[in-house]
């Protein structure tokens, strides 16, 4: 989402103000930090990067620091660093144009709504595009800061998806991924009249567009995964057979505590539903480990998921307290000790890549339909390669047999090296 939010203050810049990208600091009239606060770690960069921006940036050039920690910290910043122009959160980002004329501007309300704001695309938009269907978020998981940098969650109107979809397609975009907290709670509100629709009805609208090649999506939330979404999502043959479904937790007792709303059960009943509707399905995940009164049994749960999911890919996290969440407030004595929490993180990914390892071997003679995302000339004795993810997100290498990016090819996968697939084109 930051991404995104980058490449649309980008080709605002652009399109409104005449500025140009250029990688080196120290040329740049502008400088801009687009921050995350998920977590405390990019957080606690921002100053020194602030600072090492100040010593580098050339005399009269401004530094604004945009995005969620720009949200929560506000004017906290400017007063910590008076060499920051500007700070601009995370939903007021299409004021961009607005706040670089603004000596210490502080543009950071929550309650801002861009939902029907048009961006501009950026100049160099590629096979590949980003497109909100949301901003904010409604739910209130105990850990999680989103929901006050973001605020509450309204859906962007589906006209306007349209046209934006349909304006990327013709500038040569194959691939829209739909990014939202949770894209399948989409139509929960809009911020005006709007005729009833859902994430579903939305999926089926995209695919109707000509030249659009796929649609990929994230995150949805396991709690709005009913049947008629499943279903959605296997008919659909414009939809990417691969998904994110975030866990965070395999014990139905932290995901109480985490207020996810789902259990264990639930979570289970819905992948073995979609696996049985689409049986080469790719799946990813998020897990926090160490989430305060996590046990040695919470975490076998955890553990016990994995093995039964046997996700494509992981993303995994230790709990981080943050700020303005319920779960930040708990006592000392509930949280888990950081050599245990480091221990099941370990235990964790070193399954996980045990479990990619096994499978990328069963991958040997499956064929794949791969979009070209990359490719590589041969150079200094290193063999060239191109480069694609399958329908269902495999990432697999074709050596010796230069493509062009945005080709769609028929690849049989020959080969794996741990979790890595090689393959040829048939
Ligand atoms: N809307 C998405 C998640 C957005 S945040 C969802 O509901 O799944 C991205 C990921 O960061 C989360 O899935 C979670 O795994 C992780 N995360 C969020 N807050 C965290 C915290 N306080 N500590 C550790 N990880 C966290
Ligand atoms: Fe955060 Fe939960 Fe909202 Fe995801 S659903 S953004 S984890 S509050």
């Amino acid at each position: 989402m930051n991404t995104r939010d980058s490449d649309h203050m980008i080709s605002e810049l652009e399109k409104k103000e005449g500025y140009i990208l250029t990688d080196k600091p120290s040329e740049a009239d502008l400088i801009l930090i687009n921050t995350c606060s998920v977590r405390e770690k990019p957080e606690r960069k921002l100053f020194s990067e602030i600072g090492q921006f100040a010593k580098l940036k050339k005399p009269g050039a401004k530094i604004g620091v945009c995005g969620c920690t720009a949200s929560h910290m506000g004017e906290d910043i400017i007063k910590k660093a008076p060499s920051v122009d500007f700070v601009l959160g995370a939903r007021n980002v299409s004021k961009i144009t607005e706040v670089i004329h603004r000596p210490k501007a502080v543009e950071v309300s929550i309650d801002y709504d861009d939902s029907t704001y048009v961006y501009d695309i950026a100049r160099n938009t590629g096979i590949k595009a980003l497109l909100n269907i949301s901003i904010g978020c409604d739910k209130k998981c105990a850990y999680c800061i989103v929901p006050h940098t973001r605020g509450k969650e309204i859906s962007i109107p589906l006209d306007l998806l349209l046209r934006e979809a349909k304006k990327l397609v013709d500038n040569g975009v194959k691939e829209i991924m739909l990014l939202g907290q949770n894209v399948n709670n989409y139509g929960v509100r809009f911020s005006d009249k709007h005729p009833k629709i859902n994430f579903s009805g939305l999926l089926s609208e995209l695919g109707k567009i000509e030249g659009l090649k796929r649609i990929r999506f994230t995150s949805p939330h396991p709690l709005h995964m009913d049947d008629e979404f499943l279903e959605e999502f296997a008919r659909n043959p414009k939809v990417c057979k691969s998904i994110h479904i975030p866990l965070q937790s395999g014990s139905s007792k932290i995901l109480k505590a985490m207020r996810r709303g789902y259990t264990k059960e639930w979570y289970l009943d819905r992948i073995n539903r979609l696996k049985s509707l689409v049986p080469e399905v790719g799946i990813s995940t998020d897990i926090i480990v160490g989430f305060p009164t996590e046990s040695n049994e919470d975490f076998e749960d955890t553990m016990d998921v994995l093995e039964k999911v046997r996700f494509d890919t992981l993303y995994s996290f230790i709990y981080s307290p943050r700020p303005h969440t319920e779960s930040a407030s708990w006592s000392d004595d509930l949280m888990v000790d950081a050599k245990v929490a480091q221990d099941r993180l370990a235990r964790l990914q070193a399954r996980h890549r045990e479990i990619l390892s096994e499978d990328a071997k069963k991958e040997i003679g499956k064929i794949h339909n791969v979009l070209i995302e990359n490719t590589k000339e041969a150079f200094d004795g290193m063999r060239g390669f191109s480069e694609g993810r399958s329908d269902n997100g495999r990432l697999i290498k074709i050596f010796d047999s230069m493509h062009s990016i945005g080709e769609i090819l028929r690849v049989e996968v020959t080969k794996c090296d741990g979790g890595s697939l090689f393959g040829r084109v048939c």
